[in-house]
């Protein structure tokens, strides 16, 4: 059976930055719909779930407490290749870990409350612009295939980047294998996230210890290559001597070179993982892409309001997020190059002295979850970090 629907505005893809570009382009009065290939949003989830309560307020979005698994994170412990660390923390909540499934969901009625149809179990197959300028997408579903048409399409289908690849968008270079268990019995502090970095442990990204509950903790590793013998390895060191149990198993792929030069196409624009959109530093892409979302969902609404005759207006989505986010991907790129090209003795000698030279204060003072490029210029012109990169750089 072959149907035709019709939007303003299709979204491909129920994650956040999916719904949280339809709830923008609704909030103006618009008709958008998401299709999302699986049965439900949120599933199956991908995502460690850690994310700052500043970057939540900045986002405008108060989690109900359901959402909220922990909220209690006050302190990161960093760890060398050795087992030197230091810690960061203000004596307050810095950041809640969350339910991926049920914010996902939360999301959703957010968009819906504002009129966009969200459809599961629809994957698009193919999107392509007609010849009057409205652009076709193919999509299946239980009841066939269907054919929808839009003024617009947001791809925000993650990181597969499957269709924007094809749609002729760049896709971002690096999107490192994870993989993630949630064990139970592994002995963590409830209100501290650990990150374990190293080559041997985890080259290209770092290993992972975030506390769920009192009994239960979520424990990852993205690298380069060999993620799922990697988290073996790090949960049999890491928690050698106690009893531990899984749970859970979950994987998927972080992107850490930042994000892709051109969003747009025609009447095409990407958001979330698939712009790239994520921290190059943690891999983490719920805040920023999020942000990123919004500032797409205003400019399609602003498209839609000058009757969508010139896709051209589109553009400034580009221009937007590059202006409020661009030096903040490329500040947090040059950490992850240099991060990269350390080698283990390095990082050991930069953790054993991060204390002596008082530069875990200088982080704590300025640093920012998300927005970390004031305190990367900082370190970058302090005597205290310059010291330290000498006495860890010299033999
Ligand atoms: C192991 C791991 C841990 C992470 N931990 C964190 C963290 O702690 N904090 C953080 O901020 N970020 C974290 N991230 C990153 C975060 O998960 C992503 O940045 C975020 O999910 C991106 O949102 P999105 O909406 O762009 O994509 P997604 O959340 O991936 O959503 C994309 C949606 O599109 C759907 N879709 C795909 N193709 C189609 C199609 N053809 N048709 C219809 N639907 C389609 C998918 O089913 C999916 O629902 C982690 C990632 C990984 C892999």
């Amino acid at each position: 059976m072959v149907r035709c629907m019709r939007a303003d505005v299709i979204v491909v893809g129920g994650g956040p930055a999916g719904l949280l570009t339809a709830y923008e382009v609704a909030s103006a009065g618009f008709e958008v719909v998401v299709l999302e290939e699986h049965k439900s949003i949120g599933r199956p989830s991908h995502c460690a779930g850690l994310v700052s309560v500043k970057g939540l307020r900045r986002l405008g979005i108060r989690v109900p407490s359901k959402v909220i698994i922990n909220d209690k994170i006050l302190c990161a412990t960093f760890v060398s290749p050795s087992g030197y660390r230091f810690d960061i923390g203000r004596g307050e909540t810095q950041a809640y870990v969350i339910d991926r499934e049920l914010f996902d969901r939360y999301l959703a009625d957010l968009a819906e409350k504002k009129g966009v149809t969200v459809l599961t179990e629809h994957k698009v197959t193919d999107v392509r612009t007609s010849n009057q300028g409205r652009i076709r997408v193919s999509f299946k579903s239980t009841r066939g295939v269907i054919e929808a048409e839009a003024k617009c399409v947001v791809i925000a289908e993650g990181v597969s980047c499957r269709l924007s690849r094809r749609l002729g968008f760049a896709v971002p270079r690096v999107r490192l294998p994870a993989v993630q268990h949630d064990i139970e019995g592994g002995d963590a502090n409830i209100d501290t996230v650990e990150l374990h970095f190293g080559r041997r442990v985890a080259p290209g990204f770092f290993a992972w210890v975030i506390p769920l509950k009192s009994d239960t903790v979520r424990v990852g590793v993205a690298a380069y290559n060999f993620p799922r013998k990697r988290l073996k390895k790090f949960l049999i060191r890491r928690f050698r001597g106690s009893r531990f149990k899984i749970l859970r198993k979950m994987g998927g792929r972080v992107i850490t070179s930042g994000p892709v030069r051109r969003c747009v196409r025609g009447g095409v624009i990407i958001v979330g993982d698939t712009a790239g959109h994520v921290k190059p530093t943690t891999g983490g892409g719920v805040i920023l892409g999020g942000i990123c979302a919004r500032i797409a969902g205003r400019t399609v609404a602003g498209f839609l309001e000058k009757n969508a005759t010139d896709p051209r207006v589109l553009l400034s989505y580009d221009a937007t997020w590059r202006r409020v986010l661009g030096r903040e991907f490329s500040a947090m790129k040059m950490v992850r190059f240099l991060l990269n090209a350390l080698t283990d003795k390095i990082l050991d000698n930069l953790f054993k002295n991060m204390e002596f030279f008082h530069v875990d204060a200088l982080l704590e003072r300025y640093g920012d979850m998300d927005f970390q490029r004031e305190v990367i210029l900082r370190g970058m012109t302090s005597v205290r970090v310059l010291a330290l990169a000498l006495r860890s750089l010299i033999p």
